[in-house]
C-alpha cells in the first residue's frame, strides 16, 4: 500500500478557483463581467501611498516585532476605541498578514483535535477549511434569507455541545451582508454565557461598509462580560482598499493573543514592514473616503437589486453591509448554474456552495455600476431562457 504524499488539510479557496476560471475565459478571447472577487475596486487613499513612498526612502525595512511596530499597535488600539468602543492594552493586540492569517493563527493556537466551531451559514468560505486544517470540526448552522441571514439564538443553543470551542459571528457578513443589532448580539451572548469554554470570533472586517446610520454593534462592546472570551478581528483590506498590503489584526484577551503571537512568530514572523507603515497612515489619516465609498456601494447594491428583482427565479435579500448579493435560485444548483452562466453569458459569479448555500450565487458589487447592472441583466435573461 502506498502512503499518500500529502496531508490534504485544506481544499483551497473556491472563490479564487472561480476567479481563475473567469481569467481563463477572458484569456481565451471572451468578454467577461467578473462578479467573483471580494476586493474593493478603489485605490488606497492618497495619503497611504505617500506614507509608503516616504518610508521606502528611509531604506530601512528590516524585521519588526511579531505583533507589529509600536505605532501600528497604538493606531489599532486608538481605532478600536474610536470605532468600536473597545479598549485594549498593548499586549492584547495581534497583527498578521491580513485578517485571514490572524484568524488562522487563533484557530491553530486554540483548537484541539475534535473541537467544534459553530459557523452560521452562509459563511465566509475560508472558515471551515481553516477549522479542518486544525483537526477540528466545522458545525454549520443555518440562517434564513427571510430573516436577513441572522443567527437565531435557539438555533445556536441547539448546536452547542461540550466540544464547542468557538462561535463565529461575522457582521456585516460575507456573503450575507447581515448586520446584528445590539439586542441581537445580547440574545446570542445569553446563550454563550452559560458555556465557559466557548470563545467568540467577532469578524468585523466589513464594519465600515454599511448602508444605514445605526452605530455599529461589535460583540465585545455590547457584551463586556464576555470580552475576555472574544477575539475581535479587523484589517485594512476592505475599509481602505488595501487587500494586497496584507495587514489584519485582532484585539482580545492577553492569554489568547500571546498564543496567537507565538504562532505568528513561526509562520511569517510579521507582516511586511512597509505595509505596517501604510496601515498606520490609513488608520490615523483622514477617514473621509470611508462614508463616500460606502455610499457608492449602497447605490450599486440598489441598482443591482432592482434588476435582480425582475426575475421570478431569484430571491435576493438586501444586504445591510459588505459588497455582496447572495440570491437564491429557484430549483437550481449554484455550481452548475455558475458554470453555465459563464459559458453562455461571460458573467462570472461564485457558486453558493462555497459559502454553505448550494442553491445560491454570490455576486460581488465591487465593480463599476454599468458593468454590474449589465452582469445582473445577463443573469436575469439567462435564467429566463435556461
Ligand atoms: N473575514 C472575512 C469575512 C472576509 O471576507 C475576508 C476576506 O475576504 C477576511 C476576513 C480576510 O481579509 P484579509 O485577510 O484580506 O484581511
Amino acid at each position: 500500500m502506498s502512503l499518500p504524499r500529502f496531508r490534504p488539510v485544506a481544499a483551497g479557496s473556491p472563490i479564487l478557483a472561480m476567479a481563475r476560471k473567469a481569467a481563463e475565459h477572458r484569456a481565451a478571447g471572451h468578454e467577461v463581467i467578473d462578479l467573483t472577487l471580494g476586493e474593493p475596486d478603489f485605490a488606497p487613499p492618497d495619503h497611504v501611498i505617500a506614507a509608503a513612498h516616504e518610508a521606502l526612502d528611509t531604506r530601512r525595512m528590516g524585521y519588526t516585532p511579531v505583533n507589529g511596530i509600536p505605532p501600528l499597535r497604538a493606531a489599532i488600539r486608538e481605532h478600536f476605541a474610536r470605532e468600536r468602543g473597545l479598549t485594549f492594552a498593548d499586549d492584547e493586540i495581534a497583527v498578521g498578514c491580513g485578517a485571514k492569517q490572524v484568524i488562522f493563527n487563533a484557530f491553530l493556537a486554540s483548537l484541539e483535535k475534535g473541537d467544534e466551531v459553530v459557523l452560521p451559514a452562509p459563511y465566509w468560505a475560508s472558515y471551515p477549511d481553516m477549522v479542518r486544517a486544525c483537526g477540528a470540526v466545522p458545525v454549520v448552522v443555518p440562517t434564513a434569507l427571510e430573516t436577513g441571514f441572522r443567527l437565531d439564538p435557539d438555533v445556536l443553543a441547539a448546536a452547542i455541545t461540550p466540544k464547542t470551542r468557538w462561535v463565529v459571528i461575522n457582521a456585516p457578513g460575507n456573503p450575507s451582508g447581515a448586520v446584528y443589532s445590539a439586542s441581537d448580539l445580547a440574545a446570542l451572548a445569553e446563550v454563550i454565557a452559560g458555556h465557559p469554554r466557548i470563545l467568540v470570533l467577532s469578524d468585523d472586517i466589513y464594519a465600515p461598509i454599511r448602508f444605514s446610520d445605526t452605530p455599529y454593534a461589535s460583540f465585545a462592546a455590547v457584551v463586556p462580560d464576555l470580552a475576555d472570551r472574544t477575539l475581535t478581528i479587523d484589517g485594512v483590506s476592505k475599509a481602505y482598499a488595501m487587500t494586497g498590503w496584507r495587514v489584519g489584526w485582532a484585539g482580545g484577551p492577553k492569554d489568547l493573543v500571546t498564543a496567537i503571537n507565538a504562532v505568528q512568530s513561526q509562520n511569517a514572523t510579521q507582516t511586511s514592514s512597509l505595509s505596517q507603515i501604510a496601515a498606520v497612515a490609513a488608520l490615523t489619516g483622514p477617514q473621509d473616503s470611508l462614508p463616500v465609498r460606502a455610499e457608492i456601494y449602497r447605490k450599486r447594491r440598489d441598482a443591482a437589486l432592482a434588476v435582480l428583482a425582475e426575475s421570478p427565479h431569484l430571491s435576493t435579500a438586501a444586504p445591510d453591509g459588505a459588497f455582496y448579493l447572495f440570491p437564491r435560485i429557484a430549483g437550481r444548483h449554484g455550481d452548475e448554474t455558475a458554470m453555465a452562466l459563464l459559458e453562455a453569458t461571460g458573467v462570472a459569479v461564485v457558486p453558493g456552495s462555497a459559502f454553505g448555500g448550494d442553491d445560491h450565487l454570490r455576486l460581488s458589487f465591487a465593480l463599476d455600476e454599468a458593468s454590474l447592472v449589465e452582469g445582473c441583466r445577463r443573469i436575469v435573461d439567462f435564467l429566463e431562457r435556461a
